[in-house]
């Protein structure tokens, strides 16, 4: 059966929306397809033509569900959203598919969402206890109940009423028949951006999307920044109480796309600049540098500029392999990451190699690619990590698993580096890492590394038994 709790906080996503262009939801399209690296499993468009919102979303990828021209005539008029998502739950069944499209009281509205709720199910069970009636498992859904059960009379009221109940990371695109709302959580944990295209507004949770449909980059939208815009144009407000942000460091390391700007840096610069510093940090005798391509790759270029060593590509990546990917069940089973990776052993026999990545989560790449690598003949395997070890979950909205599944949450670098069979092992520092990003004295999130979680988060969201002792004090506040 269902699982009716909500999801575990375990969604990436992108969100992409249009204002006031003739071909809003084909460049919504188009805006998602650049978006796809934030989400894979499912997709959808909102779209309105003044009058009433039209919809279409699927599991799949965006060419797939949007792969046939007829499906823009279903998705009419001058302004449009959209949503790329990826979760790893059970719950990855069309009712979660996103936008979320509602008819109330007064109106349709349409919401995409990119983060995590992190006091979800509170609200939820406060909700249903006065009688609502959730259609999907996504935290996304109570925001919706909140905005029609608020009191306030105007739309603005309504958002902040609703947005001042949630806590955690958010960032969200709204559409009405006759506006766009976007709005990025206080603490500015996911990225959003904002262009102009023509006479109309384009909003992107990554620089990459403007940049495919020719949108001119105005800035990021602010931490605790709501938007609206509607045929005046647009307007800025800043409605919540005001925090020190803390964007996801995470964004750099492995999650957004190289050649977008998020937080104000572009993240191929900033990936380079972590090899570099890891290159200082973790020295090692070698031939040459290896990347774990895609990730791997600015990092090991960094790496290989300021160790001196070669960069070679001694590992190839099929492009064409989806998340979804079956293993055959007889006798060739346990490709693992052999589909997605191949080496190229006239580049890495005989040779010391370094090879490179952004992070180890449980280990298993790591240990499977040593191995490919030794097989092909490298006598031997250094591995370094462009961040540091990956130790605590993540509840604002990368998929991390919990503490237990974490292999750097219980053991030593040591124990790792047996573990994936490397002769040594070197993780880029904390200070190595905000180093790289500029920012010396924090100004980021880092719970993944250090476990300080700068939204906290009632006892009931944790899975988690060995977290507890740390937030004793802190949930008490709540
Ligand atoms: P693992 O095999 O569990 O250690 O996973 C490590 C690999 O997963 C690395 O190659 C990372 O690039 C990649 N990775 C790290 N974080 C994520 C994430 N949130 N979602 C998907 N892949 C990830």
């Amino acid at each position: 059966m269902e699982e009716m709790k909500l999801l575990r906080p375990e969604e990436e996503c992108g969100i992409f929306g249009v204002f006031n262009h003739p071909e809003a939801s084909n460049l919504t399209y188009l805006g998602l397809y650049a978006l796809q690296h934030r989400g894979q499993e499912s997709c959808g468009i909102v779209s309105s033509d003044g009058a009433a919102l039209h919809a279409h979303k699927s599991m799949g990828l965006v060419a797939d569900v949007f792969g046939n021209q007829e499906i823009f005539k279903s998705l009419p008029g001058k302004s449009a959203i959209g949503h790329v998502r990826y979760s790893t739950t059970g719950s990855s069944v069309i009712k979660n598919v996103q936008p979320i499209m509602v008819d109330y009281s007064r109106g349709s509205i349409a919401v995409a969402h990119n983060g995590n709720i992190v006091n979800a199910q509170i609200i939820k069970d406060e909700l249903e206890a006065y009688g609502s009636i959730f259609q999907t498992t996504m935290d996304t859904e109570i925001i919706v109940h909140l905005l029609a059960t608020s009191k306030a009379n105007s739309l603005l009221d309504r958002l902040t009423d609703a947005l001042n109940r949630i806590l955690g990371a958010y960032c969200l695109l709204f559409l009405t028949e006759t506006r766009m709302i976007a709005v990025r959580d206080p603490n500015g944990f996911r990225p959003l951006c904002l262009g102009r295209l023509g006479g109309g507004y384009v909003i992107a949770s990554e620089s990459c999307a403007l940049d495919l449909i020719d949108a001119e980059f105005v800035r990021e939208v602010e931490p605790g920044e709501v938007i609206v815009i509607d045929k005046n144009g647009m307007n800025s407000f800043f409605p919540l109480k005001k925090t020190t942000p803390s964007p996801c460091i995470f964004e750099f390391v492995y999650f957004a796309r190289p050649d977008s700007h998020v937080f104000g840096r572009n993240v191929y610069q900033v990936r380079k600049e972590q090899g570099r510093q890891l290159a200082r940090e973790h020295k090692v005798d070698a031939d040459i540098v290896v990347p774990i391509p895609d990730s791997g790759v600015p990092a090991a270029l960094g790496y290989a500029e300021e160790s001196g060593l070669p960069f070679e590509l001694g590992l190839i990546r099929n492009h064409y392999v989806g998340r979804t990917f079956i293993e055959p069940q007889q006798a060739i089973r346990h490709f693992g990451v052999k589909i997605k990776l191949n080496p190229v052993r006239e580049v890495l026999k005989g040779k010391r190699v370094v090879v490179i990545d952004d992070s180890i989560v449980r280990g298993t790449t790591s240990r499977k690619i040593v191995k490919m690598v030794r097989n092909a003949g490298a006598s031997e395997v250094h591995v370094r990590i462009s961040s540091p070890p990956t130790s605590y979950p993540c509840y604002y909205g990368i998929d991390t698993p919990n503490r237990k599944e974490l292999i750097s949450s219980s053991h030593s670098i040591d124990e790792i580096r047996r573990y994936i069979t490397a002769d040594s092992l070197g993780y880029l520092s904390e200070e190595g890492l905000m180093k790289s990003v500029g920012a010396d004295n924090g100004g980021y999130c880092n719970a993944c590394f250090t476990g300080g979680y700068p939204v906290k988060f009632p006892r009931l969201e944790m899975d988690d038994d060995s977290q507890m002792g740390l937030f004793e004090k802190e949930i008490e506040k709540i």
